[in-house]
């Protein structure tokens, strides 16, 4: 029996204003000269001035304070004293921002974060890859179907995924309707977050379902200690009341530079400026170029910042990148999201660590498991296999515990619907069923029960991590 984590004390959250209109400092607006990837073609244009213009007058979507916390939170996640959760869709679309479906991923998320907090026995900051996951890096810039070539598919912020040549144009007023489904999202997840949906009670109660499936059996020792857990916690007379709320905060790539600087504003108490797009913002792999638009950018916002790293990225990389986007080495500021491959983690991850560890700067260490273990299967789906997944994070637990460094969250890409885009698993997903069931528009998601095993998985790496 492990002692009642820590939760976090919501007094503590003070949302404040935000001046209106886009933060004035010249500064942030140095990326326009430097060299940049992935960016749509609509520069120039009165729509794209118009939409730009449009997006300026609107009102913030998170809360300067609320991004505040999130670093503290972020802080204690360095230093083993809290865990990170980040999911969702690799792709949000804007026909997928349906109640459904974003109840459906708010409770998988919420689930998970139940059995690693109890496995953990630590506060897990549990954050979503929505409310802004719109904008898609891609290897080529068009595509071609039978003769016929088109711009790429760059998310639902730049474009539609329909094939045709008004869906795939690079709409600027894409950027406005992104906004406003994100505010939907954010909406509605703070309902759910702060008005009782994710009562521990009930929370522990969805996972029964997980349960009843006799592929998940060898989970019954580990959920009954859960269940025993929150028992215990009833008859010692435990305020459950205070467990109805949740802190929930978003997330997402700040691929689209365009949106990121309209949303970015001055804060009334520090006069700093905060990207009011999400409470945290993290780097893409292709877009990570130290002397880059994204990384210039970025440096000069007050969130909290994620850096992917590849398989190719060096120690010298990685201090190079803390420099430029922590110079002030400030607690919960930088979380470097490591995604190399099952293959690579173990030879590619402790030259890196070490670096970091040398230069004696703290970061949180995330692993994304998933996109260095994209696969085509044999009938032509992009996919991924469960147990490469899960050898990614069990390498990313053994490296960190070799070298005494602090395992501190975990980056997937899932969802709360009964999907079939990933290989495997107890109760396994099969090719044949990728025709009636991939939904996803670009990368492959764990559905519901991959995502809750994977975090019966992890909640055991977490406890022995303890041990
Ligand atoms: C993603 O997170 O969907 C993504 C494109 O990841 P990466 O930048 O690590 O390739
Ligand atoms: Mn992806």
């Amino acid at each position: 029996m492990t002692q009642t984590a820590p939760q976090f004390d919501f007094s503590s959250t003070s949302p404040t204003g935000t001046i209106s209109g886009p933060a004035a400092d010249p500064q942030l607006d140095i990326w326009r000269e430097l060299p940049i990837a992935q960016q749509p073609s609509w520069h120039g244009t009165e729509e794209y001035e118009q939409a730009v213009a449009e997006l300026g007058t609107l009102p913030p979507l998170v809360f300067a304070g609320e991004v505040d916390v999130l670093r503290e939170r972020l802080a204690a996640a360095a230093e083993g004293r809290a865990f990170l959760l980040q999911g969702g869709d690799c792709a949000e679309t804007f026909a997928g921002a349906t109640a459904d479906k974003i109840s459906a991923r708010v409770k998988t998320i919420l689930q998970m974060a139940v059995v690693l907090t109890y496995g953990a026995s630590m506060p897990v900051i549990k954050m979503g890859r929505m409310a802004g996951q719109f904008a898609k890096p891609r290897s080529s810039d068009s595509e071609t179907r039978d003769g016929v070539t088109l711009p790429a598919f760059r998310g639902d912020i730049v474009n539609g995924y329909e094939f045709t040549e008004e869906s795939r144009r690079h709409n600027p007023q894409r950027m406005v309707k992104a906004y406003h489904t994100s505010a939907a999202t954010l909406n509605l997840i703070r309902a759910f977050t702060q008005g009782g949906f994710a009562d521990l009670r009930s929370v522990h109660q969805w996972n029964q379902g997980f349960m009843a499936n006799p592929a998940h059996s060898k989970y019954d020792v580990l959920a009954g200690e859960i269940d025993r857990a929150v028992n215990f916690m009833s008859a010692c007379g435990a305020d459950f009341e205070a467990l109805k709320r949740t802190e929930f905060f978003a997330a997402h790539e700040a691929l689209l530079l365009d949106y990121e600087r309209a949303l970015t504003r001055t804060d009334s108490r520090t006069g700093l400026p905060y990207d009011t797009s999400a409470h945290f913002l993290w780097i893409g792999e292709r877009t990570r170029q130290l002397d880059g638009a994204h990384v210039d950018f970025l440096s000069r916002v007050r969130n909290p910042i994620g850096v992917k790293l590849g398989p190719t990225t060096t120690g010298d990389d990685a201090i190079a990148l803390i420099n430029k986007l922590d110079p002030n080495r400030e607690p919960g500021r930088l979380t470097f999201i490591t995604r190399m491959g099952a293959g690579n983690i173990r030879e590619k991850l402790p030259a890196i660590v070490e670096a970091v560890q040398k230069e004696g700067a703290k970061v949180v260490w995330v692993t994304d498991p998933m996109h260095g273990n994209t696969v085509t299967s044999q009938n032509g789906y992009k996919t991924r296999r469960f147990d490469d997944v899960m050898d990614e994070v069990a390498g990313f637990f053994e490296v960190h515990r070799a070298l005494g460094s602090v395992a501190g969250g975990l980056h997937v890409e899932m969802t709360g619907d009964d999907v079939a885009e990933c290989l495997g698993g107890s109760d396994p997903i099969r090719e044949d069923q990728f025709d009636a069931l991939y939904e996803s528009v670009c990368d492959p998601r764990l559905n519901h029960m991959q995502s809750l095993e994977m975090a019966f998985l992890v909640a055991d790496s977490l406890a022995h991590q303890k041990s």
